[in-house]
């Protein structure tokens, strides 16, 4: 097992490689309403205004609904890859269909979250056998979920989380001093309310955070960050330092452990970006961002809406 630190170069690890949480109850049935009778005709605008205004115009839903917006980090960062992608899945709540990555790590997550929860009462681990049984009866539940691409096996990714469980538990598990698993979180930062879910936190009051990936990270990335800095001000007992234990199924597979604190910028990342992003829901404005790394035909669920609603052709 191998460290990074905080702050070399950046490879970003693919962002639905992490496994979500759940759709969020976001209460803005009203907005729904207003988005789903039928548009005005679009003022006919001047070609550059054209371009900037690209986006179908909408009536601003009413204070009652802002009075009820309640974000999380995982909705933030959807919010600031692609706002228009953010509304077809929490404003809209269109399927998304569930990709074999999302599924791989909701199993690893759920095999070590009942390993962590059994060690919580008796300071002990599973054993290592055990857990690859765990992890195997995980995977068998989410490969009924899944759409599977072409070029993946649901086989071959089962032998692979087996050997990173395997891994994880002989080499970090041990070293794991679990004081909360699983604990939902709230508050408020600028002024919005905020929920999330955290997968640990230590007896030293460090969050840990258990993610899976492709590609081998070399950096904390951005939304990570956010992510962190958000549970910092949110979460009771939370010191402020993190880590980040990445499980990358690569053919021989690896675990990734960067260490993180929470620092000033981070903080006035989140008191500055959520009121903007509530203020952005507010007004019903929601743009879509053909430049974003999710953005193609096998990344977003929603290009066949996207395309539709806002033209455009959506890359492959
Ligand atoms: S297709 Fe691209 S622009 Fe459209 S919602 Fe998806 S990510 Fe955003």
């Amino acid at each position: 097992m191998e460290s990074v630190e905080a702050g070399s170069s950046l490879v970003v690890p693919y962002l639905s490689e992490f496994p979500e949480e759940p759709v969020s109850s976001f209460p803005i049935k009203t907005a729904v309403a207003e988005r789903t009778v039928p548009l005005p005709t679009p003022v006919k605008l001047t070609s550059v205004e054209d371009l900037a205004l690209a986006v179908v115009p909408k009536a601003a839903p009413s204070i009652s609904v802002e009075a009820e917006i309640v974000l999380s980090p995982t909705q933030a960062r959807t919010f600031l890859g692609c706002s228009a992608r953010w509304w077809f899945k929490y404003g809209l709540s269109l399927p998304e269909p569930k990709t074999s990555s999302l599924a791989f790590g909701l199993a690893v997550h759920r095999a070590l979250e009942i390993n962590f929860l059994h060690k919580l009462e008796s300071k002990e681990n599973l054993e290592t056998a055990g857990m690859v049984t765990i992890f195997r009866d995980c995977w068998m539940e989410q490969v009924g979920q899944t759409v599977f691409r072409d070029d993946e096996n649901p086989r071959v990714l089962e032998k692979t989380g087996e050997r990173l469980i395997a891994k994880y538990m002989d080499e970090v598990a041990p070293l794991v001093e679990p004081a909360a698993v699983e604990i939902d979180v709230q508050g408020v930062i600028g002024g919005v309310p905020v929920r999330g879910r955290i997968d640990l936190i230590d007896v030293h009051g460090r969050l840990v955070d258990i993610k899976t990936a492709s590609r081998r990270p070399s950096c904390v990335p951005w939304d990570y960050a956010f992510q962190l800095a958000t549970y910092r001000q949110i979460t009771p007992g939370a010191s402020g330092e993190a880590r980040l234990d990445t499980l990358v199924k690569t053919n021989t597979v690896q675990l990734v452990q960067q260490s993180y604190e929470v620092g000033e910028s981070d903080l006035r990342a989140t008191q500055v970006l959520y009121p903007f992003i509530k203020e952005s829901i507010r007004n019903g404005l929601y743009l879509p961002n053909r430049d974003s790394m999710m953005c193609s035909r096998r990344h977003c669920a929603f290009w066949e809406h996207c395309q539709k609603e806002y033209g455009g052709t959506v890359p492959a």
